[in-house]
């Protein structure tokens, strides 16, 4: 097998069943494809109490600045129903002129383009003046926690420093071209719960309940746009994603009511002054007394989740210039710089380098028959390979 051929280096990597924690043979298949063409390899344990172990892989060629990452991950989520997929999902069976399989598109696919790319650079140019590392998770699509941000930690520690990276997870919504992701939205999610006292629903002076406390707060949270957004990012927005009261009886006024939020914030916010102007709105509501004339503050508690996502936006212009101009080159296509969507680990990789996100169309990701146009495959491998050429070529004169 040639790794300078996308087809051929997908079918292997999909052929390794690395539904997230497993490393599946994945990262052993991409170590055997990295090894030979000159990059040292090293694979990487993270473990965390209360999770599985997780494999990750670091590979570096060169020694020199400037250095460039690539990062990604060979986890997937699982196939599902085999028996709904037309072709099975480990098998990397092309059909016609599409290749299946779960990862063709996330993200398998986009390292084995960015594989190919990088031995045809050497091929014909050889190895670049500088270094390029592939930073490769095994724990993207779980929980996250074993995965890119400690394999960062943990090259960062042995000295390693980068001056730029590419994500390539599928960022296209239609055609390759489409889209390039220059940065994230934020994401803070919280449980509000409001407390009230339980009692007979005829004698509701006796009792307090916890509704009429629920809904101006819910309303609250959703009622006033955060912001009208910025030139790059849209307006942030905030869901109410569930209401629980939990009472089966229409004759009892409940003791407790409870509700859960998400909200998607652009770049006029940080997830600590979001959470504030949460709990200003919050306050403010329980404090109106609308649907409790009369009465006290509503008395409510508020949890939030773990480890918020932090919004990012990359300002690099020697970066976005290069992927953009290799994108336009290849496909003849402008891609817009979109910060829309979900996180992805550039909001880790932000803290290190600037880093750009770009890869396969993502019509199929997660879904059964997950796959990927076999022309899709060389197109984003000649993508990437005039990225390199662009990338150091910029890099090497400033
Ligand atoms: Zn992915």
């Amino acid at each position: 097998m040639s790794v300078s051929d996308p087809v051929a280096t997908l079918q292997t990597l999909i052929r390794c069943p690395s539904v997230t924690p497993a490393e599946g043979g994945a990262l052993k298949a991409l170590e055997a494809m990295l090894t030979p063409l000159g990059f040292s390899v090293e694979r990487m344990v993270a473990s965390e109490p209360g999770t599985p172990d997780v494999e990750n892989l670091y590979a570096r060629l060169g020694t020199e600045g400037p250095h460039l990452m690539f990062a990604g991950h060979t986890d997937v989520v699982p196939p599902g129903d085999e028996a709904s997929w037309s072709h099975p999902p480990f098998a990397a069976e092309i059909d016609g002129d599409q290749l299946f399989g779960r990862g063709a598109v996330d993200m398998k696919g986009g390292i084995a383009c960015f594989v190919s790319a990088v031995a045809r650079h050497i091929e014909s140019h050889g190895a670049p003046k500088g270094s390029i590392s592939f930073l490769i998770t095994g724990d993207e699509e779980g929980p996250s926690v074993n995965g890119t941000e400690k394999l960062l930690r943990w090259a960062a520690e042995k000295g390693e420093r980068w001056d730029a990276c590419l994500v390539g997870e599928p960022t296209n919504p239609d055609y390759l071209g489409d889209m390039i992701k220059i940065g994230r939205r934020g994401s803070v999610s919280g449980r509000v719960t409001v407390l009230g006292l339980q009692g007979h629903a005829a004698y509701p002076h006796l009792a307090d309940n916890p509704v009429r406390g629920l809904l101006p707060l819910a309303s609250a949270l959703m009622g006033e746009p955060f912001d009208a957004g910025t030139p790059e990012f849209p307006a942030s927005n905030l869901e109410v994603t569930s209401i629980d009261v939990g009472n089966p009886a229409t004759n009892v006024i409940p003791g407790k009511a409870g509700f859960a939020f998400n909200i998607r914030f652009n770049d006029t916010w940080t997830a600590e002054t979001v959470k504030a102007e949460i709990v200003r709105r919050l306050d403010e509501a329980a404090a109106s007394g609308s649907l409790r004339p009369g009465r006290d503050a509503v008395r409510y508690e508020i949890v939030w989740a773990e480890r918020p996502s932090h919004v990012f936006l990359t300002r690099n212009n020697g970066l976005i210039a290069s992927l953009t101009g290799a994108v336009e080159e290849v496909t003849g296509r402008t891609p817009a710089l979109s910060t829309t969507g979900g996180t992805s680990d550039a909001r880790f990789i932000k803290d290190y380098c600037p880093v750009v996100e770009f890869g396969l169309v993502g019509q199929t990701m997660h879904m059964v028959d997950e796959r990927v146009a076999l022309a899709d495959l060389e197109t984003l491998t000649q993508i990437y390979g005039t990225f390199l050429s662009r990338w150091f070529a910029n890099a090497l004169l400033s």
